[in-house]
Parts: C-alpha cells; sequence; structure tokens
C-alpha cells in the first residue's frame, strides 16, 4: 500500500492540496477515502478534526463528513457520491482555515495557559484541555494542592497576558526520549504521565519557557492574538478555565 503523508505536520498553513486516491471503501451511504498527500487531520489530543470539502472532479464538491483513523490510514468519510471514485483518481481538498487558524491559535494558548497554571501551583494533574468543535474556545481543568482564590486566577491571567505579548516562538521539536528532552530542556518540560511516552517524540518548544509531548497543530508564536480568559465553577482544590478567542477589554499587569 501507497504509504500516506500527513503534510499539515510540515506545513500546518497549507489549506488545499492535489493529490490521489490511494484507497476507498464504505457501507450504507457512506464513502471512505484516504489520500496519498493528506491534508485533513483527525480529532485528538484535545484538538477537533479538520472541516473542509473533496472535490472529485470540476465542479463536484464534496462535504467531509468525518475524519477517522483506521488501518493505518486516515480516512475522510463522504456522503455515497453519484459516482464511486477509484484508487489512482486525482482529487483536490481544500480545509477549513479560518477553523483551523482558530484551533491553532487556541491549541498554543492552552500550552500557555497551562504553563502559567504550573508556575502558580506547587502540584498539578491536568484534567482537560480541550478545543470546542467550532474551535471558538478552549476549557482547561486541572487538580492542584490547595484550594484556588481569586487572586490565583488575576495570577495566572497576569502571567498569561505577559506570554501572549512576549510572542515567543513556537515549534515542533523531536527528542528520542523523555529522559533526552528532560536532559536538554530541565524545567522547561512539562509533562503529566512521563509513563505513556516509550521511544522518539515529538514536543512543543515554546522558546525558553515550555516543552510538553503534543501531536497537533500550533500558532507559530505565543501571540496568540485577542482573547478573554474566564474562571468556571470547579470543586475544591480545581481549576477550571475558559479561554475565547474574541477581542474584549483586556489590562496587561505587567511583570
Ligand atoms: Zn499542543
Amino acid at each position: 500500500m501507497t504509504i500516506q503523508q500527513h503534510i499539515y505536520n510540515q506545513d500546518p498553513d497549507q489549506i488545499t492540496a492535489n493529490t490521489q486516491l490511494i484507497a476507498v471503501n464504505g457501507d450504507q451511504g457512506t464513502l471512505r477515502i484516504a489520500v496519498k498527500e493528506n491534508l485533513m487531520r483527525a480529532s485528538g489530543g484535545g484538538e477537533p478534526r479538520d472541516r473542509g470539502m473533496v472535490s472529485l472532479a470540476a465542479n463536484d464538491n464534496w462535504p467531509v463528513r468525518d475524519v477517522v483513523k483506521m488501518d493505518g490510514l486516515t480516512w475522510m468519510v463522504l456522503d455515497q457520491p453519484s459516482t464511486v471514485p477509484q484508487v489512482g483518481d486525482p482529487l483536490t481538498i481544500r480545509i477549513d482555515g479560518d477553523h483551523r487558524e482558530r484551533r491553532r491559535r487556541l491549541h498554543t494558548a492552552v500550552h500557555l495557559c497551562l504553563r502559567s497554571i504550573y508556575c502558580q501551583f506547587a502540584e498539578v494533574e491536568v484534567g482537560l484541555a480541550e478545543i470546542d468543535e467550532s474551535a471558538e474556545s478552549a476549557v482547561i481543568m486541572a487538580s492542584v494542592d490547595r484550594d484556588v482564590v481569586d487572586p490565583d486566577i488575576w495570577e495566572v491571567d497576569r502571567r498569561l497576558r505577559s506570554y501572549v505579548l512576549d510572542n515567543r516562538a513556537v515549534e515542533p521539536v523531536k527528542a528520542k526520549s523523555v529522559e533526552a528532552a528532560e536532559e536538554e530542556y530541565g524545567d522547561l518540560l512539562r509533562i503529566s504521565d512521563r509513563y505513556a511516552f516509550k521511544g522518539r517524540i515529538r514536543l512543543i518548544h515554546i522558546d525558553g519557557l515550555d516543552l510538553n509531548p503534543c501531536s497537533g497543530l500550533h500558532h507559530r508564536s505565543s501571540n496568540i492574538g485577542p482573547y478573554s480568559l474566564r474562571r468556571m465553577l470547579a470543586e475544591s482544590k480545581q481549576i477550571k478555565l475558559r479561554l475565547e478567542l474574541r477581542a474584549c477589554w483586556t489590562y496587561w499587569y505587567g511583570d
């Protein structure tokens, strides 16, 4: 079988691709197709899937209903088109660029927010870090070592805003193991369950600030643009925050 390339890993800015079908299957009115140069990322790691369209021929556009991983490939799920395409057929994929862009901004924001929470509490266990389906907001929840009071939230927010203004580079790096990453980056490494990782890992490095294993797509700088951060109701010894991408009145406290 032809090996599938996930081109979003090399270039998350690419929003169209001309490629070729490498596998087709389906049942009950749906069609699953896999392509050689795959542009659509399936959901995972707290990030919803890409949205978009597939053109099997000129003026023949099919919305992608789902993106699933199966049998070592990533498949796009379509409603059954009138003509079933064949392996080897050319096709064009277009993703919803705004949706991906918002997801990337939120994903970088989640890393920054968690780093800020780690700075605020002695012990942190991340329970939830999830971007909603429409990629307009993210919810972050963590258990911490003590009751959370309002000044904790102000401090987490203040620190997050200073990270955003710092405009730090955000890029994926590879390490041959968790231990190797720890040796190279020291305290920057933030990891919730080191035993879940075996061998080579992909990590997201926020320059001089944070390093965390992640396979998602991220905004290339810590300057994620306007956002609001709000406290949500949570149990005692839990911090729960909603981060929304929207222009709002903000105040930077400074360092
Ligand atoms: Zn990430």
